[in-house]
């Protein structure tokens, strides 16, 4: 079956004697037991949850995966992953990570004797040369966020099994729908389910996906043992959410292709950074692991002032952290978004400060670029 299908194709209910046509809000913490001794599916929602179930089998299927499991918040799945190292190992992490993966990583990691080593992972010899024996997992993204560098997802999850690593990526730019890391290769998956999968921006969720049955059992034993599995009624949303993915995506995805030109002509922009207006060998790697250049993309005018009147003089395009909606926001990463990068990391990684990001929306194109044309005329 096509994904699209997939989407829309599961047993929302199962074992339900009702037979529900959608898969109901289990809004219950507790499930009666047959008898004190046996336990059936489910006993406790921190343990397992039907709607939680669904949601998870969902996702599992979608990134090629085995089994999934939801989390509260996004940080919350990555947290989750970072609790399968022990005290004295490391992670090698791409230097261009999202404002608060950065954060736990620098503020929280290393008070439990985690460390972290962030190399530019399109530096091949600089990659090749950061593994040490402590380095257990490898972690990046692709393409980043803000600025939309491409990595090569087989070729790191190679590099890193060499040297007996575990490599985790955080798909949440892409979505399984454009791109699945699990069938390149790497081990682990993650999602801020409260981008593109719910899709609305009106819950926040985390997800993480992995093939390895035993990697499976000790994700699972972390989030029952740890508590931060998501709310029935969240993952009623995320997985209402989903269903229109690839619908949602598609159009979103046409709305940036079309912006993303309309700022490359644009006489007072400088750049523009969009996975399908990479340098040619970026370009070329984004082409082969995923499936199109996705929704969000970046420009820089040269001047930060300018910047900020363009965002703020938008009307349509509201001015909000986050991407992956299906309204049209923009935003100042340096200033919004990124500012929980710690200050030296952040001048070592320089986000511009005349940076905009967009994370186009479902509108109608000619609003769209009627809004911006508007916006730049008046700043
Ligand atoms: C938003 C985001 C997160 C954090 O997710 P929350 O749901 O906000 O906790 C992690 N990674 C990326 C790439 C994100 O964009």
């Amino acid at each position: 079956m096509k994904f699209e299908t997939l989407l829309l194709n599961f047993d929302p209910a199962p074992g339900d004697r009702c037979r529900p046509a959608n898969t109901p809000i289990y809004q219950t913490a507790t499930f009666r037991q047959d008898s004190a001794t046996s336990f059936g599916d489910f006993d406790y929602t921190r343990s397992g949850n039907p709607t939680r179930a669904v949601l998870e089998g969902q996702l599992a299927l979608l990134e090629s995966g085995t089994r999934a499991f939801c989390f509260s918040t996004g940080l919350a799945a990555i947290t989750a992953v970072t609790r399968l190292l022990k005290p004295g190992e490391q992670i090698l992490a791409c230097d261009d990570l999202y404002g608060g993966t950065y954060r736990l990583f620098s503020r929280i990691l290393a008070n439990r004797g985690i460390t972290v080593q962030y190399v530019d992972f399109a530096d091949e010899n600089a990659l090749k040369a950061a593994f040490t024996p402590a380095v257990k997992l490898v972690y990046l993204e692709s393409p980043t966020n803000p600025l939309l560098h491409i990595l090569d997802l087989a070729k790191v999850a190679n590099l890193a099994h060499q040297h007996g690593a575990r490599v985790c990526v955080d798909n949440s730019t892409m979505s399984p729908y454009l791109q699945r890391p699990l069938e390149l290769g790497c081990d682990i998956v993650i999602h801020s389910a409260t981008k593109f999968l719910c899709g609305h921006s009106d819950v926040m969720a985390g997800a993480v996906i992995v093939s390895d049955p035993a990697l499976a059992d000790d994700l699972y034993l972390i989030q029952n043992g740890e508590g931060g599995g998501l709310a029935p009624f969240d993952s009623f949303l995320v997985l209402r959410g989903i269903k229109t993915l690839a619908l949602r995506q598609n159009q979103q995805q046409a709305n940036a292709t079309a912006i993303a030109h309309y700022l490359k002509q644009h006489p007072r922009v400088t750049d523009v950074y969009f996975p399908a207006l990479a340098p040619p060998e970026a370009a070329a790697i984004h082409k082969r692991q995923a499936s199109g250049p996705g929704s969000v993309l970046s420009f820089r005018t040269g001047d930060p002032e300018l910047s900020r009147r363009v965002v703020e003089n938008c009307k349509l395009h509201t001015i909000t952290v986050s991407f992956g909606g299906v309204n049209s926001t923009i935003s100042l990463p340096n200033y919004m978004s990124h500012a929980s990068i710690p200050e030296h990391l952040r001048s070592q990684k320089q986000i511009p400060h005349d940076l905009v990001r967009i994370s186009v929306g479902i509108e109608a194109i000619d609003d769209l670029t009627a809004d911006l044309d508007q916006a730049f005329a008046s700043s």
